[in-house]
């Protein structure tokens, strides 16, 4: 393997770095250096456009790999809900009509399902990968993380959804779980994860 074999990910959150980083070390493939967006030349970031997590996973990952000529990766996630046949889904973050309010978008959903009884509350956190070379090659992965929606929010950890979500099998919302707890169920490490085999070949 290659000491100089770099990769991009296509994000600027400190977690979502620790994240994969920590994954490739835990696969013995600690020889990629992961760089976010702060460690490459600024470049003009397209709008997350499309009707897909893998459709907005690929436009992050193209746009990293063309500025920066580096293979790169990006993530698009979001929340599934049955109910809402599928929705928030890519309009996750800006549920309720501004970008970010985690709070005000899981209080619209808790809103939106009050009538719903808990056998029709399923959902999932879904998490789309996109690897994408500096020669064009394309790959796209799918996690997803099922569970269902309670109907008060409960815990502090995690962000976005987490305090409304009870995974498949536990009794803890998502935000009651550690992090490491959560890393090891949840949609993104599920996605990236399913790109190792891909990030194996490119560690040559
Ligand atoms: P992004 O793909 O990381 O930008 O996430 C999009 C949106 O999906 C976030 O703003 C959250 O509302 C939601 N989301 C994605 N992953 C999670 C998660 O692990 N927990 C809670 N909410 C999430």
């Amino acid at each position: 393997m290659s000491e100089q074999t770099r990769l991009v990910l296509a994000t600027r959150n400190a977690h979502k770095l620790t994240e994969l980083r920590r994954i490739l070390a835990d696969e013995g493939l600690a020889g990629i250096t992961v760089l976010g967006l702060a460690d490459v030349p600024d470049f003009p970031e397209s709008p997350e456009s499309e009707a897909t997590f893998e459709g907005n996973a690929l436009i992050k990952a193209r746009d990293a790999a063309r500025a920066s000529g580096l293979p790169a990766v990006a993530d698009d996630s979001g929340l599934s809900v049955d109910a809402l046949n599928g929705m928030p889904g890519v309009l996750s973050a800006r549920w309720c009509g501004r970008h970010g309010d985690d709070r005000a978008n899981l209080e619209l959903v808790l809103g939106q399902l009050a009538d719903v009884p808990d056998e029709r509350r399923g959902a999932a956190f879904v998490c789309a990968a996109a690897l994408v070379m500096p020669d064009g090659t394309e790959t796209v992965v799918r996690g997803e993380w099922p569970g269902t929606i309670v109907r008060e929010p409960r815990g502090t950890n995690g962000f976005g959804y987490d305090p409304i979500f009870v995974p498949e099998g536990s009794t803890r919302t998502s935000a009651e779980l550690a992090p490491a707890e959560k890393d090891a169920q949840s949609h993104r490490g599920r996605a990236l994860r399913a790109l190792l085999p891909y990030l194996r070949k490119l560690a040559g």
